[in-house]
């Protein structure tokens, strides 16, 4: 089953469910629609590190 909830930013409560991913790429992605949020990383960490909101511009820690 793919998740089917409305991810929000944890400051300005926006969704950030972005547009419907083509339904044949759904299982590679483990979703049903891509996300709005920003993935911040630093030049010496090879993974994302926080999100940012682009709407508030705020961010937030991964889980
Ligand atoms: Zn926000």
């Amino acid at each position: 089953m793919l998740a089917d909830y409305v991810e929000r930013c944890p400051h300005c409560r926006v969704s950030l469910q972005g547009d419907e991913i083509p339904k044949e790429q759904q299982k590679s992605y483990n979703a049903t629609h891509f996300t709005r949020k920003i993935g911040i990383t630093k030049l010496e960490a090879d993974r994302i590190l926080y999100w940012e909101c682009p709407d508030c511009h705020n961010n937030w820690s991964l889980k």
